[in-house]
């Protein structure tokens, strides 16, 4: 099996592991990430490249090479990169190729929020709204736009530069703050803030092809159904996956694409880009001793919040 990363399925709303039976081989399938339940996952000696996106499903080809990529920090190779090269290029250096493409599919504008009143600007397309919020780990997410991919991403960087609200938040980043999480009546306040801001700023000096709209979700219930994820006070942090390691254990949650597994009473964060490529085995059992590397991720204790803000 290569495993192809952590899905958030987007009617469900619920976290799967995105797998191809072989790499590069036939179309991508879904082990459920049951919260409770044990889970295991033992990384074998091989990575290759994981593809590209196919839009409106965003699904993932198989790539033409089935490049090796085992020794790398890569996981695609520079075909399929250039393939998915319109989801990350800056949108003023986009080939007219890639702007027919964009315009053709119904995208969003959102705020999303993460610990500590921290918010970064995003799009989505149409297709995989809530697959796209909830593997960035949101808690909670306004939606204030609609409209063809190209003009959105075209909004998203005037309203980032406008206001200097960031693109991309890290991992690190997110995992720090899992303490300082907002409620939902205090994390709907803040972004109704942003919203009568963004949307104000818009009708009044933005001219394009745009919808204003108003759609609010909270997510932070579904990353977990125990409160311990949001009580660490310190984060084993898994980021690198060599070949031979397995993870296992009790899944606590998947915050993102972070999956949370305890065996015994030690909580680890397995970072799942970390397995992208690896061919590798998944089962619901028990495992003998976990082996892996970590790292220490701190998180302030709780009542170093300003809650002021709120
Ligand atoms: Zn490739």
């Amino acid at each position: 099996m290569q495993f192809l990363g952590v899905k958030w399925d987007n009617l469900s709303k619920k976290p799967f592991i995105k797998y191809k039976l072989s790499s590069n081989t036939g179309e991508e399938l879904y082990y459920p990430l049951i919260y409770g339940q044990y889970l295991s996952l033992k990384v074998l000696n091989c990575k290759n490249c994981i593809g590209y996106h196919v839009p409106p499903a965003y699904m993932k080809a198989n790539c033409k090479y089935n490049v090796n990529l085992s020794n790398q920090p890569a996981n695609q190779c520079s075909s399929c990169r250039f393939n998915d090269s319109t989801y990350f290029l800056p949108v003023d250096i986009l080939s007219p190729t890639q702007i027919e493409m964009l315009k053709g599919l119904k995208h969003y504008n959102y705020i999303n929020l993460f610990g500590d009143n921290l918010i970064k600007i995003g799009v989505v397309a149409d297709s995989r709204k809530f697959t796209r919020l909830l593997e960035q780990g949101a808690i909670a997410t306004i939606i204030f736009s609609s409209g063809d991919g190209y003009s959105i991403r075209k909004i998203e960087d005037y309203i980032s530069r406008a206001l200097n609200i960031k693109q991309s938040v890290n991992w690190k980043k997110k995992l720090s703050l899992l303490n300082k999480y907002a409620s939902i009546d205090q994390a709907e306040i803040l972004l109704n803030d942003y919203y009568k801001g963004i949307t104000g700023m818009l009708s009044k000096y933005y001219t394009g092809n745009f919808s204003l709209m108003k759609e609010f979700y909270f997510h932070k219930n579904l990353y977990s159904n125990t409160d311990e994820l949001y009580n660490l006070q310190e984060i084993k942090y898994v980021e690198k996956i060599s070949p031979e390691d397995n993870v296992g254990g009790q899944l606590i949650g998947v915050y993102g694409e972070v999956i949370f597994i305890k065996f015994e009473d030690i909580i680890i964060a397995v970072n799942s880009k970390a397995l992208l490529g690896y061919t590798f085995e998944v089962n619901d059992s028990l495992p003998q001793k976990p082996n892996y590397s970590y790292t220490y991720l701190n998180t302030k204790p709780l009542d170093q919040i300003n809650l002021q803000l709120f």
